[in-house]
């Protein structure tokens, strides 16, 4: 157990993640809470459970991630709600300022959860009422700060929502903090790899803690995962019961 609290940033990143509940970051928390707090965090992230910041521990707090929450309501759920379709239809708003192909990536992200849902995830204009824009936004963004660590975050759909209820919904990259690129770039992010997540969380699914899956939180330079993988088909069969299984 820690004889004192963590700082104040590793007690905001525990409640913006879901470990603690909202508003309990604060100097009043008593260290038991904490530690619990940071023994869940710790398995979600596979790096040993502790119940303290020890070096496994700060190295994953500081690493590039889904803005996104990992526990709702204190709840390791992996499927929340599911897209009330026919179809999903998004467009596209500011474009990615470092990497041209960017919105080409995006569809092909889309066009890889078509290939198992009951229903099509549809390019439209931004003036056809879209049920999402895909944008890159400064890490200041206005809906969902995504300064320091955060790469990207989306919102989920229907009751589920988080940041908007009101359609457009978000699927916003960092356009500020990242640099973005097409394949495994060092010192860049794979654009398909990343909205390929973030269109997960659209569709209802939430963080997975399998490492390798598609809904897990972090994210890497120099990686790439352009297909989903048994956890995250495993999620879209309990949300969609008519999706194909792959
Ligand atoms: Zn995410
Ligand atoms: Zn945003």
């Amino acid at each position: 157990m820690p004889a004192e609290l963590p700082d104040l940033s590793t007690l905001s990143y525990l409640e913006r993640y879901g470990y603690l509940p909202p508003g309990a970051a604060g100097p009043d928390l008593d260290v038991d809470t904490v530690a619990h707090a940071l023994a869940r965090f710790q398995d979600r992230m596979n790096v040993p459970v502790t119940g303290r910041v020890d070096a496994d521990t700060r190295s994953e707090l500081e690493a590039a991630r889904c803005g996104m929450p990992d526990l709702v309501n204190g709840l390791a759920l992996k499927a929340l709600c599911p897209w009330d379709g026919p179809e999903l239809r998004y467009a596209f708003g500011a474009p990615c300022t470092n990497y041209e192909g960017a919105f080409e990536a995006v569809e092909r992200a889309a066009s890889t959860w078509a290939g198992v849902l009951p229903f099509v995830l549809r390019r439209v204009e931004s003036t056809q009422e879209p049920d999402v824009m895909v944008e890159w936004r400064p890490a200041q963004d206005p809906d969902h700060s995504m300064v320091g660590t955060v790469v990207a975050h989306a919102d989920f759909p229907g009751p589920c929502w988080t940041i908007t209820e009101a359609p457009p919904k978000p699927l916003h990259f960092d356009d500020d903090e990242s640099i973005w690129a097409d394949g495994a770039i060092r010192g860049a992010f794979d654009v398909e790899t990343v909205a390929l997540h973030e269109f997960g969380h659209l569709l209802g699914l939430a963080h997975t803690q399998v490492p390798g899956a598609v809904m897990y939180p972090r994210v890497r330079h120099h990686y790439v995962l352009r297909e989903l993988q048994p956890d995250d088909l495993d999620q879209v069969c309990s949300l969609y019961p008519a999706s194909v299984p792959t």
